[in-house]
């Protein structure tokens, strides 16, 4: 799933929503205000990432209980704290997919359908749970003609590369999986959005880096909106062990901007725990306007930007060049 900063106007307790925030983000060339709403679910399926402890997030009992009226209390929630007045754009999240039945019964899934109806919705999920049923149901909820493309399904396709996938994050999906979900959710009438994922584990600098340039240019054609998720450090995971262990380092910023910049569409980005040692960073003296930048050209799109941001005097830039050139790949097994 896309890596979310729960911290973020959390909303506590209950059988409220895991956050729900408004902000602004750039859908389809438009600037709209958005709502971001992750609901408290049954949990990831397939809860194997190595990078991921949202999977750890998950409604208490579910496997014993009903799920139906926990996830329906939240959706609730929304209704009544939320106006939809001022909202044009929905991105729903769990931690999982919005699609699978599991973690969000049907009359959950058709009230926050009802709720977003009117606006564009972006709801992620895994590919396989992307049925021409599911798709269809859920968009004649939320179309009442408004946009030409009310519905994107977004899945965490995170590289266009097959081994990275597999190897580097344990995703349990291929490429093939995801265009097969992306044609179904196209003979729908939905578009199509992927998230990447810059630097997981076992790449050098710059391999990331090239994987992530292959991997925009792959999605140019097969994804209607590409977002970019530098990777972090979350607490209780793969990733973290190897971390501690001084066997992983979060991308540099000056990866994230040239990955960007080398990019021949727009891709959003905002890097979680930007600026700290868990997520991408530099030195600590430059973190600061390089991320406000990236998170401008986000909503911007005006390319000038990176290239002023990549031009920015700081020592560390050195290091950075240091690190392309010498780092090497690491000469451990991937499987045991
Ligand atoms: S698919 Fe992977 S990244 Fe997404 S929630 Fe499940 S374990 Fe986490
Ligand atoms: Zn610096």
């Amino acid at each position: 799933m896309e890596r979310h900063d729960y911290h973020v106007d959390q909303v506590p307790g209950g059988h409220r929503p895991l956050a729900a925030w408004k902000g602004k983000d750039r859908i389809g060339g438009n600037v709209l205000s958005t709502l971001t709403i992750i609901l408290k679910t049954a949990g990831c399926r397939w809860n194997r990432c190595r990078m991921c402890s949202y999977r750890h997030v998950r409604l208490e009992g579910c496997g014993t209980g009903d799920i139906s009226s926990p996830v329906m209390s939240q959706v609730e929630w929304i209704g009544r704290h939320f106006s939809p007045d001022d909202i044009e754009a929905v991105k729903i999240y769990t931690s999982g997919s919005f699609f699978d039945p599991k973690e969000v019964p049907l009359p959950a899934r058709n009230a926050m359908g009802h709720l977003a109806r009117g606006k564009i919705v972006i709801a992620e999920t895994r590919p396989e749970f992307v049925t021409e049923d599911a798709v269809r149901s859920f968009l004649e909820i939320i179309d009442d003609g408004t946009h030409r493309t009310p519905l994107y399904v977004a899945m965490g396709l995170e590289t266009t590369n097959d081994m990275v996938r597999e190897k580097c994050i344990n995703k349990g999906f291929s490429l093939r999986d995801f265009l097969h979900a992306s044609r179904i959710a196209r003979s729908e009438g939905a578009g199509v959005k992927a998230y990447l994922l810059a630097k997981p584990p076992f790449l050098t600098e710059r391999e990331a880096i090239e994987d992530m340039a292959s991997s925009i240019r792959d999605c140019s054609t097969m994804a209607d909106l590409v977002s970019l998720n530098p990777c972090s450090v979350q607490k209780g995971t793969e990733l973290e062990y190897y971390w501690k262990m001084g066997s992983y380092r979060p991308p540099y910023l000056w990866s994230i901007l040239s990955i960007l910049a080398r990019a021949p569409i727009h891709v959003t980005c905002d890097p979680l725990g930007g600026g700290r040692e868990r997520g991408a960073h530099n030195c600590g003296k430059c973190d600061r306007p390089l991320l406000d930048g990236i998170r401008s050209y986000s909503l911007s799109a005006d390319r000038s930007l990176l290239c002023e941001l990549l031009e920015t005097d700081c020592t560390c830039r050195g290091e950075w060049d240091f690190v392309l050139r010498n780092e090497r790949p690491f000469c451990m097994p991937l499987t045991r």
